[in-house]
């Protein structure tokens, strides 16, 4: 993780996370959220599929949603979002600042 990124995550306090508690994955197989290294295809795909019906039912979406955005998640499935989905809301983000002359990154605007 970069200095930047770790800027970015909210204090190290309980509160700051005791949402994840709640969370439907709370007592699911991490392996299910996180890639191993060179996962690609239907692999991927599958695996994010099994995550994804988790975060389906899962009370405290909204506010993962809101945290893997804000803090740029860079790895796992969280708040119903892939890594690719994530990245993908970002770049558009960046694009629609610059569209508007903000040099901002985006981040702050998605939410
Ligand atoms: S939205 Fe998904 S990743 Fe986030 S806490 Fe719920 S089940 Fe876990």
């Amino acid at each position: 993780m970069t200095t930047g990124q770790i800027a970015r995550l909210p204090w190290p306090v309980f509160s700051s996370y005791e949402w994840q508690q709640d969370g439907a994955c709370a007592q699911a197989d991490p392996s299910l959220f996180f890639h191993p290294d060179g996962e690609r295809g239907p692999a991927r795909r599958m695996r994010e599929v099994g995550a994804l019906a988790v975060c389906g039912v899962c009370s405290v979406l909204d506010t993962c949603r809101t945290h893997a955005l804000s803090v740029r998640e860079p790895y796992g499935v969280w708040g119903g979002t892939t890594e690719s989905e994530r990245e993908t809301i970002h770049v558009r983000a960046s694009r629609a600042d610059r569209k508007m002359g903000d040099t901002r990154t985006g981040s702050s605007q998605i939410l």
